[in-house]
């Protein structure tokens, strides 16, 4: 032993290990890490804002959501600083390989370009997909196409989706799920190995939204105003309260808040929700993380 307490490398050679071989206990426990490591599926939020004024002022980041899983990761709605609300939630955006985009508004389909130049490094390597509108893809009645001609060169497949339609990758399968916006526009519903992860876009409530997110484990809503504050293309706490208990999730996400839900304050609204609807809330902030085999949220 030296005075460091360590036996030096040569005397553990001299009893018959290499400088290299790890008892039986060590390597196990060092590849439960690596499992573990592997198996941290999780969803993390890069931004719980939406709306002219709060996309203006971000208040709240704008940068949508990530969901790591298995080999994939999944990047919805990256709207304006997506890459920059990445890096503040220590994602490398570059891991990136398939982009859902729910519809063209600047909130939801800014940073998608960006996104695409980072994960394919400048549009060298070609790598990933988007899942998108017809209107962000290919653009339609004169909106769009947000996507660059460039990177739609450097993606391996688009897919432009209307409700109904559905996109297999391995074992998940992203289905496009109806809404009533002011536009071409899509929600998700993502059966993946641990359930579905719904995502309602920005929408007006009907039973038929309640009906294509039924039984999801997680249910992330947009709500842009507090209460029963009425806009016509969007949802208040009331309509995610009465979505909520008619798709029954385990865990409800209120996210893309406008001004006057933020001034409402989105804890208060995810509190009223969970009473109304029974169903455990949350309400997104930047770097809220729930993982996806436990359900922990932290
Ligand atoms: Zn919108």
């Amino acid at each position: 032993m030296d005075r460091t307490g360590f036996a030096p490398v040569a005397s553990r050679m001299r009893n018959g290990h290499s400088a290299t071989e790890l008892p039986a206990h060590a390597k196990a426990f060092i590849l439960d890490f690596l499992k573990i490591s592997k198996m941290a599926d999780r969803l993390i939020f890069l931004g719980s804002g939406g709306s002219r004024v709060v996309v203006a002022t971000q208040v709240v980041a704008t940068g949508g959501f990530i969901i790591q899983l298995g080999h994939h990761q999944i990047w919805i709605d990256p709207g304006p600083g997506a890459l920059v609300r990445a890096k503040e939630c220590k994602v490398r955006a570059s891991d990136t390989d398939i982009i859902f985009c729910s519809h063209h508004h600047i909130d939801h389909s800014n940073d998608i370009n960006a996104v695409i130049d980072a994960m394919t490094i400048g549009g060298i390597r070609q790598k990933g997909v988007l899942i998108s509108t017809k209107t962000t893809i290919e653009g339609a009645d004169d909106n769009g196409p947000i996507l660059l001609n460039f990177y739609k060169k450097s993606l391996k497949e688009t897919y432009p989706l209307a409700p109904g339609d559905s996109v297999k990758i391995g074992d998940l399968t992203f289905i496009a799920t109806p809404t009533d916006h002011d536009c071409d526009a899509i929600g998700l519903r993502l059966e993946t190995p641990y359930g579905a992860i719904g995502f309602t876009s920005d929408t007006a409530y009907s039973p038929k939204l309640a009906e294509a997110l039924k039984g999801c484990t997680i249910l992330i809503a947009d709500v842009l105003r507090p209460g029963n504050e009425k806009w016509k293309t969007h949802m208040n706490s009331a309509n995610v309260a009465e979505l909520f208990k008619e798709a029954k999730p385990r865990i409800g996400i209120i996210t893309a808040f406008g001004m006057k839900l933020l001034k409402a304050n989105p804890a208060w609204e995810a509190r009223d929700i969970q009473k109304e609807s029974n169903v455990t809330v949350y309400a997104a902030r930047e770097g809220l993380k729930i993982d996806l085999k436990t359900l922990m949220v932290s």
